[in-house]
């Protein structure tokens, strides 16, 4: 059900108490108080859906932890996204520090982190920021703008030969809150034909434009076999500050398992610069690794903790 619906359900609820109230079936007294509730259920509602963590309206992967087990999204369910068990024993074991190299000896260590970026492909910010991943040797998410991948399938393609883990993040960048149930499926369904078309294999990674999602939202991404993959650690990187503020906000949050959000894109309207997160991560890679965080893309994750 859309959270327009539902919030529409509660406000309704707190009127019709409103009135009862007045018209003297009930103490007003008691109207007020129920109505009260009912308006603070709605806004609830609306705050679960627009707040990126929390798992109100289906499974949402907020750390690497909850990912679904063996790299295999669990079939659709009409509740909405539920998926396998969380990975055994992934947040107790302690794995190996990145020493940039894939599959180094198993040293005790802070654990596993993934950087992830959204809005791409955009250059030359997608390029430079690749760069520096290859530089030094780790592997990251892309959560791709299908529409601007068309027009940049090459760093799409260059994206995955270095080992990166490409997701969708939509078609066009949509609050998925507001559209119909008609223009979700399309959305996604056309995100993934794009990027199947480049890539050859279906991604699997959803994170939803704003990480907002509804029970309407997370039973379209299940049928069309996608995890909601939102974020733990969101430095908002978007909003014109430097590499130090990034990178010093990331370093605050640094935990086993968490799931950073960046951005390597803008809408094409706006086109602000990345570089400011380009040079953070140039810096967060070598802080990480030495405070032994394993950086990890979500498939090389799911690989590791097969
Ligand atoms: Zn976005």
């Amino acid at each position: 059900m859309r959270i327009v619906y539902i919030m529409g359900a509660f406000y309704l609820a707190a009127l019709v108490f409103l009135w009862v109230g007045r018209l003297g079936k009930i103490s007003r007294k008691l109207a007020v108080t129920v109505s009260a509730v009912f308006l603070l259920a709605g806004s609830g509602a609306l705050a679960a859906a627009v707040y990126p963590i929390g798992n109100s309206y289906g499974k949402t992967v907020n750390r690497l932890q909850d990912l679904p087990g063996n790299g295999v999204v669990a079939a659709p369910s009409p509740g909405g996204a539920e998926f396998a068990a969380p990975l055994p024993g992934s947040a107790a074991q302690k794995p190996a520090p990145d020493s940039g190299k894939t599959g180094s000896p198993a040293i005790p260590s802070g654990g596993y982190m993934a950087l992830t970026f959204d809005d791409g492909p955009y250059p030359p910010y997608t390029d430079r920021l690749l760069d520096v991943l290859k530089e030094k040797k780790a592997h990251a998410t892309f959560f791709l703008v299908a529409e601007q991948a068309q027009r940049h399938p090459e760093l799409v393609k260059r994206a995955l030969a270095e080992g990166h883990t490409v997701g969708l993040h939509a078609f066009r960048h949509r609050d998925f809150l507001k559209l119909t149930e008609e223009e979700k499926q399309k959305n996604l369904a056309q995100g993934k034909k794009v990027l199947h078309g480049i890539t050859g294999k279906e991604p699997v990674y959803w994170r939803p434009p704003h990480g907002f999602r509804d029970f309407s939202v997370m039973e379209e991404a299940a049928a069309q076999n996608l995890a909601v993959v939102n974020w733990s650690v969101i430095p908002r990187d978007w909003t014109g500050i430097g590499k130090q503020e990034i990178y010093g906000r990331v370093m605050a949050k640094a935990e086993d398992g968490a799931i950073v959000l960046l951005h390597d894109g803008d809408s094409p309207f706006y086109k602000a610069s990345r570089q400011a997160t380009v040079d953070a991560v140039a810096l967060l890679i070598d802080s990480l690794r030495e405070k032994g965080y394993h950086l990890v893309s979500l498939e090389e994750y799911q690989e590791i903790n097969r």
